[in-house]
C-alpha cells in the first residue's frame, strides 16, 4: 500500500510516472534497451527529450522564445551560474529564507547584491513595499520559501529582467511568462525525480552575459547552443518528467493543478487554525500552498514525537519539519491527494482527541 507522503523534495510523485518510468527502466517503447542504456543521442532518447519539452512549453504555457534545458548541480549550481553570467555590477535579491540566503552568498562573490529580507522576523513573511532599482543587472526571487513555509503567488513586475527560483511551486499554478527572463528549480518537487534541474530562459538574456571568463560548463549559452545535450543529460530523469507532464495534462494541466492545490491548502489550514493543540508560523496572506508548517501550542511541545508516530501508525510519512525550523511540515505537491490531506486531518483531530 502506498503511504501517505508529506516529503518535501524528493517527493510523492504521481502512479503513472512511477508505473511509466519503471517499465522505462527494464525496456524503453519496446526497443530491446532500457531508458538507463539508451544512448542519449538515439532517435529513441531525443524523441523523449524532444517530447519533453513540447510538453513543458505546451503545459507551462512557455513562449517560444523561451528555452527549456535540464542540467545536472541542482537548484544550488544555478545560485552560482546566474550571478557568473550575469551579474557584472549590481543584482537585486529579494531574501525570504534559507535558499535565497543561499543564492545571496554566491551572487555576492560577483558584485553587490542589494537585498531586502524578512529575516527580521525569522521569514515567517514576504516582504511587501520595496522598490526593485532599475540601474540592477537583474532582480531575483525565490517563489516558494520550502523551509519555512512562505509563497509568492503573484508574477510580479520588475523593471530589470527578474530571475525566479521555483524550485517548490513550479507546475502547481499557471505562471505568466511575459513577466520572467529565466526561471530554474531543482526538479525533486511537482516536476519529477531528484537529479534534475529545470532552467527556462528567455534567449535574449544571453545578450546579458557579462564580459568575464567563464568555465564551459557554466554558461548557460553551452547548453542553450547544444540543446541540453553538450554533456549526457539526466536521461531516467527526463524521461520521468515527461511522464509527469503527461499526467500534469490528463489531470486539468496547470488549472487543475492550481485549483488542487489551494483545496489542499484549505484543509490543512482549516485544521491548523481551529486546532487547539496546533499552530500555524508564518503570515496567513504568506502562506505557502506547498509546504503547509505548523507547530505545537508551547504546553503540548513535548508531544512531538508522539504525534510523529501517531502520524507513523496511520501510514503518514514526512511530516518532521525542517531542522532548521522544528515542527511539522506538510508538503503538499501536485501528486498529494485531498485523501492524504483528509487522513492526516483525521489524525490531527484525533490525537488532539486522545491528548488535548
Ligand atoms: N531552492 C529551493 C526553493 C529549494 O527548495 C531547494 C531544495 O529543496 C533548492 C533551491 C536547492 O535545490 P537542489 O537541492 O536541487 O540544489
Amino acid at each position: 500500500m502506498r503511504k501517505h507522503i508529506f516529503n518535501a523534495g524528493p517527493c510523492k510523485l504521481s502512479d503513472r510516472t512511477l508505473e511509466n518510468t519503471a517499465k522505462a527502466v527494464l525496456e524503453l517503447d519496446n526497443n530491446g534497451q532500457s531508458i538507463m542504456e539508451v544512448s542519449h543521442r538515439s532517435p529513441e532518447f531525443m524523441a523523449v527529450m524532444d517530447e519533453t519539452k513540447a510538453l513543458m512549453h505546451e503545459v507551462m504555457n512557455i513562449p517560444d522564445d523561451f528555452e527549456i534545458l535540464f542540467l545536472g548541480g541542482g537548484a544550488s549550481m544555478q545560485f552560482a551560474m546566474i550571478p557568473y553570467n550575469f551579474l557584472a555590477n549590481k543584482a537585486f535579491y529579494l531574501n525570504t529564507g534559507s535558499w535565497s540566503t543561499k543564492a545571496i552568498k554566491e551572487a555576492a562573490l560577483w558584485g553587490d547584491v542589494v537585498e531586502v529580507s524578512s529575516e527580521d522576523k525569522g521569514f515567517t513573511y514576504i516582504p511587501k513595499d520595496y522598490e526593485i532599482p532599475s540601474d540592477a543587472d537583474f532582480a531575483h526571487i525565490t517563489t516558494n520559501n520550502t523551509i519555512k513555509g512562505t509563497e509568492i503567488l503573484e508574477d510580479m513586475d520588475s523593471p530589470v529582467p527578474l530571475i525566479a527560483d521555483m524550485s517548490s511551486d513550479f507546475m502547481s499554478r499557471p505562471v505568466d511568462f511575459s513577466k520572467y527572463a529565466m526561471v530554474y528549480g531543482g526538479a525533486q518537487k511537482n516536476v519529477g525525480p531528484a537529479g534534475a534541474t529545470f532552467v527556462i530562459i528567455r534567449k535574449s538574456l544571453l545578450e546579458n552575459v557579462v564580459d568575464r571568463t567563464i568555465p564551459t560548463m557554466l554558461k548557460y549559452k553551452t547548453h542553450m547552443d547544444k540543446d541540453s545535450m553538450f554533456n549526457t543529460p539526466p536521461c531516467i530523469n527526463v524521461f520521468a518528467i515527461r511522464e509527469t507532464l503527461k499526467w500534469v495534462k490528463e489531470k486539468g494541466g496547470v488549472d487543475a493543478m492550481d485549483k488542487l492545490a489551494q483545496e489542499r491548502a484549505d484543509l490543512l489550514y482549516k485544521a491548523i487554525d481551529e486546532s487547539p493543540m496546533f499552530k500555524g508560523t508564518v503570515a496567513k496572506e504568506d502562506r505557502s500552498r506547498m509546504n503547509i508548517c505548523f507547530v505545537f501550542e508551547e504546553k503540548y511541545e513535548a508531544l512531538k514525537d508522539d504525534f510523529l508516530k501517531f502520524a507513523a501508525q496511520r501510514d503518514i510519512v514526512g511530516l518532521k519539519g525542517h531542522r532548521s525550523v522544528g515542527g511539522f511540515r506538510a508538503s503538499t505537491y501536485n501528486a498529494s491527494t485531498i485523501d492524504d490531506v483528509n487522513a492526516l486531518v483525521k489524525a490531527m483531530n484525533d490525537f488532539e482527541k486522545e491528548n488535548a
